[in-house]
């Protein structure tokens, strides 16, 4: 099916309040303009060096988010870049933002990417490290770096059940979070969750950004990623 195509089917099912996030990965500037001139506007890159490319390539008014494992030394490129980076998956690295923000006196929003899935090899905070952050000198102090929100990514399974559970249990941790930490700001509000397989579990437990690629773009060339 052609790109636009598959976005008003996506866009169909999203109710009000739910972003699409057009997980645009290994797929060509081609795809992504085609994906543009059906209105998408969101995009998200896992690799720093496919998406300083594309960002250099593609319209000005395209919203980027970094979605993949970012090392300490790629920040500084990152930043000027994205409108969002949704995958910061340790205290270190929200350190080492922090600062390269200041630096470019620059307002970084962020997402802290959780461990919710059985997989080990998902990077990611666990329940325990989130709460030990937020309490944390670290986290009051963070002046540039905005923390916006929680994303996930749950097991990859045919089994509904286990998915749901995992998808709750993050949106049971992004509702704590908001109330104990964000109760009067209304910053906190993206809960990123959802992709091809699992989107629609996703939305009916509370997400409120879906990150869908294969259904918006067909197959990757590189099924690994
Ligand atoms: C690749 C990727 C997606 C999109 O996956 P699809 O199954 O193709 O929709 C979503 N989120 C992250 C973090 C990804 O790396």
């Amino acid at each position: 099916m052609p790109i636009a195509e598959n976005l008003h089917t996506i866009w169909n099912t999203l109710p009000a309040g739910v972003k699409l996030v057009g997980v645009s990965k290994f797929h060509p500037d081609s795809a992504i303009l085609e994906a543009y001139q059906a209105g998408q506007r969101m995009f998200g890159e896992s690799r720093v060096q496919e998406l300083i490319q594309k960002q250099a390539a593609l319209p000005k008014d395209i919203a980027w988010h970094f979605i993949g494992h970012l090392q300490s030394n790629k920040i500084k490129t990152v930043l000027p870049l994205v409108s969002l980076i949704q995958s910061v998956d340790s205290v270190h690295l929200i350190e080492e933002m922090e600062h390269e923000a200041v630096k470019q006196n620059r307002h970084v929003d962020c997402l802290l990417q959780v461990h919710i899935a059985k997989e080990s090899t998902k990077y990611g905070f666990t329940f325990d490290e989130i709460h030990q952050f937020f309490q944390s000198d670290i986290f009051s102090s963070l002046k540039y770096l905005h923390i916006v929100g929680l994303m996930g990514l749950a097991t990859y399974t045919d089994d509904v059940e286990v998915i749901r559970g995992e998808f709750r249990a993050l949106k049971t941790l992004f509702d704590e979070l908001k109330t104990g930490y964000f109760q009067h700001v209304d910053e906190f509000h993206t809960l990123s969750m959802g992709m091809t397989n699992d989107y629609l579990i996703a939305i009916e437990e509370g997400s409120t950004m879906v990150r869908i690629g294969t259904a918006v773009f067909g197959l990757r060339p590189c099924a690994l990623v």
